[in-house]
């Protein structure tokens, strides 16, 4: 189908039945229960392959200014933001050997980041450092959270290998007990949470998963012992095998062009397409990039955020194909129609939308070989329904006679594992090894998933207050009755795709409510009243994302397809201006979170 021919409206209708037929071939009444979690007899999967063991130490019963919960990139940036602001003890606890987060999990070969470096790596103003890469390499990136560490010294005090288990409010040291899995019990007068999204792998729940014989791991859990090799690729322990990868998200993209090329024979376990445009990866330089002046990575960084969110500039920096399709990912962004009836722009907007994913099937068209693959590696959905992904390698590894697609949407994915391999359609594959990159649970990690308990004033369980009031912050990072305890990430604030970056302004507001509560000696807690005043706000033109998500095929983005109830209600108006914002907020004024310290209990 042509674009013109997309733009008809016996096109878009015919669009439109063929979205529905695939959503409701891929559609599974289990739904988020079709997956299982790395623990008990499948605990094993989320060992960590990385650290070298654990390293012996005597549990903790000291004191800190401020404890992090996890290493990765936003408790990474609490820590030097913390620290510019003059903040001394600092403590960083991260489940991981070192900091990174997801940069220190997902390690497998062919990984990089498919934001561009220059405004997804953080602090390159502040470090000097600049990438070399239009899209980073994984070990290029997790180095750089290892230098910021390093240059922001948040090695002295941070705990590693160690797994914080609990949080109580103190009323009569006015701090917070922090508890671990390593036996420390210490106080912190404030706790940053910064736990992440995608931290919990998931498994299929394929029966007879337990059966198999072959050697089997998870991505974020990659086993170079067993494959040989490094992220760039040499995988020459799996030369003589046969191999078995589930999962075609942006993960499977980037893993399988390298499986491809040293597997002895590489199945791929496909159920849904994703969307694979132009790469166009390439060395740049400091030129290139305009790094020649102080602050160059901050104006690149807004720029693109400007752009994403749907904000009017005079140019594109970073010009790829986020910028080029922001209004399809951030197309119910008050900030792309508020210029005209909504009616009229989602009819544009499904449109254009028809015509990009009309130009991603193209493309397959046009590189794979096989006509029946070539079906097969075709994606139904609008655009934005699963997460785009970028390669100029994954659709070429189909070519290769020893790369074979298997489809298994007609029977909701693999049917199950034998002894010997997987069995699709009734045919058994057998395998040596199978390799999961079936990605991560969605909001089980963290103060909200009940494998971290938080007490806060008069012992009240964080878990019942939200069951019982609901999700209530002032700004998505602090609640009334949890003095102190500041949450960085998207609930009731908001996101973009360049998630570093959403995490460094979350980081600084952070930063600056501990520095004003020390000015003051108050405590960090909104009052109910600023609570209700921010949900107002949120209320106030939220998007109604329900509908597309509705129409959408399976995935995280929309709890399997039921909608999108995992989603937290974010500030309407985009990033870009919630941030502006928090700004105008700290210039002006930040009574509504500062209270009087309550006297120490005698
Ligand atoms: P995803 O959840 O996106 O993908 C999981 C894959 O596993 C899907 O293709 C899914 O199919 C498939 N799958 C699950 N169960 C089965 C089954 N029973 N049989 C067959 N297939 C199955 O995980 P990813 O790890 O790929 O990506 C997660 C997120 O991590 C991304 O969305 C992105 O946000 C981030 N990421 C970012 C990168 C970057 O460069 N910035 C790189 C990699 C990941 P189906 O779609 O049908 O459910």
């Amino acid at each position: 189908m042509t674009n013109s021919e997309a733009l008809s409206s016996e096109a878009l209708a015919e669009l439109r039945r063929r979205y529905r037929l695939e959503r409701e071939r891929r559609v599974r009444p289990d739904g988020t229960r079709q997956y299982l979690a790395a623990d008990a007899e499948f605990g094993y999967y989320a060992a960590d392959p990385y650290a070298g063991g654990t390293v012996e130490r005597e549990p903790l019963r000291d004191g800190v200014d401020v404890a992090v919960v996890g290493g990765g990139f936003g408790g990474i940036l609490a820590g030097a933001r913390l620290r510019q602001r003059g903040v001394e003890r600092v403590r960083v606890i991260e489940r991981g050997g070192d900091f990174g987060g997801t940069w220190y999990w997902n390690r497998y070969p062919g990984i990089h980041c498919d934001v561009e470096s220059h405004v997804y790596l953080p602090l390159l103003d502040e470090t000097g450092y600049v990438p070399e890469w239009k899209y980073a390499p994984g070990e290029e990136i997790r180095r750089h959270a290892v230098r910021i560490a390093e240059k922001f010294d948040l090695y002295a005090d941070a705990l590693f290998s160690t797994s914080v288990t609990s949080l109580t409010w103190e009323e009569s040291s006015q701090a917070w007990i922090v508890t671990t899995d390593r036996g420390d019990e210490f106080r912190a007068t404030y706790v940053v949470t910064a736990t992440g999204t995608l931290s919990e792998l998931k498994l299929p729940g394929i029966p007879g998963i337990e059966t198999f014989e072959g050697h089997t791991f998870h991505t974020s859990r990659w086993d170079y012992a067993y494959t040989g090799g490094t992220p760039d690729g040499g995988l020459t322990g799996l030369s003589d095998k046969r191999v078995g990868v589930v999962g075609t998200g942006a993960t499977g993209v980037q893993v399988v062009p390298k499986l491809a090329e040293d597997a002895g024979h590489l199945y791929v376990f496909q159920r849904t397409p994703s969307s694979v445009d132009v790469r166009a990866n390439r060395r740049t330089t400091a030129q290139d990039v305009g790094a020649d002046h102080d602050g160059w990575a901050r104006e690149r960084r807004d720029n693109f955020l400007r752009i994403v969110s749907g904000e009017t500039v005079e140019e594109d920096l970073v010009a790829d194909q986020w910028t080029a399709s922001a209004g399809l990912l951030e197309k119910l962004l008050p900030s792309f129609h508020r210029r005209g009836d909504r009616k009229a722009f989602e009819a544009a907007y499904e449109v254009a939308d028809a015509a990009k994913m009309n130009e991603i099937r193209a493309r397959v068209e046009r590189i794979v070989a096989d006509p029946e693959t070539v079906e097969k590696l075709k994606p139904w959905y609008r655009y934005a329904c699963k997460r785009p992904t970028f390669s100029d390698t994954y659709l070429q590894a189909f070519n290769r006679d020893n790369v074979t697609l298997v489809d298994t949407a007609d029977t909701h994915g693999i049917e199950r594992m034998t002894e010997r391999g997987v069995v699709v359609g009734g045919t058994e594959y057998a395998l040596d090894c199978l390799i999961f990159a079936t990605g991560f649970s969605v909001g089980v990690s963290g103060v909200h998933s009940g494998k971290l308990p938080v007490h806060g004033r008069g012992g009240i369980p964080l878990l019942r207050a939200l069951q019982e009031r609901g999700p209530r912050t002032l700004h998505g990072f602090t609640s009334n009755g949890f003095p102190n305890l500041i949450h960085l990430g998207a609930a009731q604030s908001a996101s973009s795709v360049n998630y570093t970056h959403v995490l460094d302004e979350h980081a600084v507001h952070a930063a600056a409510l501990i520095a004003a509560a020390e000015a003051e000696g108050a405590v960090i807690e909104p009052s109910p009243e600023a609570e209700d005043a921010w949900l107002a706000v949120l209320a106030e033109g939220a998007p109604d994302h329900a509908w597309f998500h509705a129409e959408c095929t399976p995935g995280y983005y929309n709890a399997e397809g039921r909608g999108r109830p995992n989603a937290p209600i974010a500030y309407p108006h985009g990033a870009f201006t919630f941030h502006e914002l928090l700004k105008r907020w700290r210039e002006e004024s930040m009574d509504d979170v500062l209270r009087a310290r309550t006297p120490a209990q005698p």
